[in-house]
């Protein structure tokens, strides 16, 4: 019998599992992949800010492929903010290694990792998993669901969610010649409901991306570069949902939590849910220590995410916002935002994980006043 099952090796779960067995709780993971990290999809852009806060500088060091200074977001008809910082505002790293890499501090830290075991139903304190073809049964006391925007776990816990929560992403890493210092996203009708980007891992090679909500991304996606004229040479492609829904209000049914993309607790503004979905396996795993230690309710794990959950539902509030506008009214609202000094304030104050630690200190600047019809707009979506 273990303490916890975690179920799914990313990052919410693999922090989870360390965090819970620090605190002296014997848990496994259960992973249905051969190795951690692969497939992978993902662009693995994270802030050096949410770095800093979880105190993962090794794991990223280890992975490091890039690191910006910022990002150019560009409008339908190329008005363009910037956000420019002199020193590193974000890591480029390789995703599948730094999965890898927090599996090993799991594993140190003496959870059990189980590869090639895909959970298939849950029924109380039993997980039904298959392992290599044949069915086995693994016995824990609280079972996490970490297993991504597909959660089966989720659907057991009886929690439906519509495809208009979630866009479709494909992406390949192109060999070619690019700015190594900034990431550049593209707002444009090639991306109903999302975005485009160009995310570089070095002056030759970048990750190219399109997610959409038109039902044929691959389309959309060479739309895009026939119309940035971007060429050369594709490496490596992957495609995959991302969740850009509220965060699930109820994650903790029974002896059952849901954490990361599982719970929607990834940024519906730009589809990031590495550090967030960290952030939430580890508040997760303090609410199950207290469980087990002073019998508080696993409930608690639902208040633990308050404060998360508000900057995660900024986030979706920004989606909607943008998603609410047409085309003119981007440009307009670029064009606006331009006068407003908004990009020289974003690289002053910006944080691309908590726009609740900058959005009040943008009434104190008398340049963005002329912001503040769109910004009451804002508050209504
Ligand atoms: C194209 C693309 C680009 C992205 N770029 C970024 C980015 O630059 N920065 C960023 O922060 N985020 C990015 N994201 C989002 C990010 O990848 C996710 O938010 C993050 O991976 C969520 O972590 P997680 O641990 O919740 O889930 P996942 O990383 O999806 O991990 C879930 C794990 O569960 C396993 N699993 C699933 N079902 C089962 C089962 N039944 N039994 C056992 N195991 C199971 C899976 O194999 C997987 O290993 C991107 C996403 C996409 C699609």
């Amino acid at each position: 019998m273990y303490m916890a099952a975690i179920v799914g090796a990313g990052p919410a779960g693999l922090a989870a599992a360390k965090r819970l067995q620090e605190r002296g709780w014997k848990s496994v993971i259960l992973e249905e992949h051969a190795v951690v990290g692969d497939p992978v999809a993902c662009t693995g852009l994270i802030s050096s800010s949410g770095v800093n806060e979880l105190g993962i500088r090794k794991e990223v060091e280890e992975t490091l492929l890039n690191k910006l200074r910022g990002a150019q977001i560009f409008s339908h008809n190329h008005e363009m903010i910037e956000v420019k910082r002199t020193e590193t505002v974000a890591y480029v790293i390789d995703r599948g290694a730094f999965d890898r890499a927090l599996a090993r501090e799991a594993i140190a830290a003496g959870a059990e990792l189980r590869l090639e075991t895909g959970m298939i139903d849950v029924r109380k304190e039993t997980v039904f998993v298959e392992h290599k073809g044949r069915g086995e049964i693994i016995k824990a006391k609280v079972i996490v669901g970490a297993d991504g925007a597909n959660s089966k776990t989720r659907r057991i816990m009886g929690i439906n969610t519509g495809i208009e929560n979630f866009v479709h992403a494909y992406q390949v890493d192109v060999k070619g010649h690019f700015d190594p210092h900034f990431a550049q996203v593209f707002l444009g009708n090639y991306a109903k409901g999302f975005f485009a980007w160009i995310v570089p891992e070095n002056e030759e090679r970048a990750r190219v991306g399109l997610a959409s909500t038109s039902g044929n991304v691959r389309k959309d996606f060479n739309v895009f570069i026939n119309e940035k004229n971007i060429t050369g040479e594709a490496c490596d492609m992957c495609s995959k949902l991302i969740p850009v829904g509220e965060p699930l209000k109820a994650t903790v049914k029974d002896n059952m939590l849901l954490a990361g993309d599982a719970a929607f607790q990834t940024k519906a503004s730009t589809g990031g849910g590495i550090i967030l979905g960290m952030h939430a396996g580890r508040i997760c795993a303090d609410a199950i220590h207290d469980h087990f230690a002073s019998d508080a309710p696993l409930k608690n794990y639902e208040k633990g995410c308050n404060a998360l959950n508000n900057d995660l539902r900024l986030h979706w509030k920004i989606r909607q916002f943008i998603n609410s506008k047409s085309e003119e009214q981007i440009d307009k609202l670029f064009r606006e935002m331009g006068k407003a000094k908004v990009g020289e304030f974003l690289s002053e104050h910006g944080d691309m994980d908590r726009p609740s630690r900058f959005i009040g200190k943008a009434l104190t600047k008398p340049s963005m006043w002329r912001l503040l019809p769109q910004g009451l707009k804002f508050l209504s979506t």
